[in-house]
């Protein structure tokens, strides 16, 4: 249609907007594709004790493939299916996936690893998640500390009683609740007393410039200071190197996670990992 138009002299659309409409297209056809063929996969990335090197815990990141198995970014997939309302039936089957993993897992080596998935903060919205999350859970006979969830602080902050209810609810139950890039929202340290929360996964942009930057360096200790303060565990993403991680284990951090230690990987390859670590 706006080519249409275009050939009249009267375009409206410059051919960006275009480029971004047709790839917002593209992107919802090719999640409907994978939901529907079986072209989604989850990969894990350990999460790393500095104080004992060992690992309880990974994180699971989607991972969609196209016809030509070329992976498409979760950076560029996942808000394509926020707006189109996609992200509860993804969701879904991230929390399906998830359990079925851990289901999987059960009597070998990696019994004891809690798996953390990402929610969308849309996923909040939908009144039933929490039940939802606990009768996965159970159907495939986990316990529910077996399972994290992590949810990015804009969406947690942003969201109204209702919401913050379902991960009241899923803490209560035992699941571990992490706040997902933090410091990069607006994040209140008052709220962060009040919500359900038992860790805070520092944002790697924080890391990367406390390396050159006095003043990001102090932002960091002082997330840390407060995160501590208030019982909760500390993370920090994206550690790349080993200066890294001896700046973040001289600061007093829990958790590391980053290519140093381990890019994600698919389920096959996190027991060798682990039992090499
Ligand atoms: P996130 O939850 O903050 O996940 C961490 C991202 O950082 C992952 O990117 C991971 O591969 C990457 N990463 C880990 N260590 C390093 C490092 O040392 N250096 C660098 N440069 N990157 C590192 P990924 O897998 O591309 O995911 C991007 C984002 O997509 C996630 O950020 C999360 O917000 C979203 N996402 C991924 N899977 C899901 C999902 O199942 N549901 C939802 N709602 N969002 C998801
Ligand atoms: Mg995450
Ligand atoms: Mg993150
Ligand atoms: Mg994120």
């Amino acid at each position: 249609q706006a080519k249409e138009t275009g050939k009249n002299g009267l375009c409206f659309y410059t051919p960006d907007i275009n480029d971004r409409l047709v790839q917002y297209q593209e992107i919802t056809n090719l999640l409907r594709d994978a939901l529907n063929n079986d072209g989604l996969e989850l990969v894990f990335q350990p999460q790393i004790s500095l104080s004992e090197r060992k690992s309880d815990s990974c994180e699971a990141l989607l991972r969609c493939f196209n016809g030509q198995s070329r992976a498409v970014s979760p950076a560029i997939f996942i808000p394509v299916a926020e707006k189109s309302g996609l992200i509860n039936r993804i969701g879904d089957w991230v929390i399906e996936a998830a359990c079925k993993q851990l289901n999987a897992w059960k009597k070998t080596p990696l019994e004891n690893l809690r798996v953390d998935i990402n929610l969308s903060g849309r996923q909040l919205t939908n009144p039933h998640l929490a039940n939802h999350i606990l009768e996965t859970l159970k159907r495939y006979e986990l316990e529910p500390h077996q399972l994290g969830v992590e949810l990015t602080e804009n969406e947690v902050f942003g969201s109204d009683e209702n919401q913050t209810r379902q991960l009241e609810k899923l803490k209560e139950a035992g699941l571990h609740i992490s706040i997902d890039d933090f410091g990069t929202g607006y994040s209140s340290l008052v709220y962060l007393r009040k919500l359900p929360v038992c860790g805070i996964k520092i944002d790697r942009s924080f890391l990367q410039h406390a390396m050159q930057n006095n003043a990001d360096m102090a932002i960091m200790e002082a997330m840390i200071t407060v995160g501590h303060s208030l019982g909760l565990s500390v993370l920090v993403e994206g550690v790349e190197t080993d200066e890294q991680a001896q700046l973040v284990t001289d600061l007093g951090c829990d958790l590391a996670q980053g290519f140093l230690y381990a890019k994600p990987m698919p389920a096959q390859k996190m027991e060798e990992f682990l039992a090499s670590f």
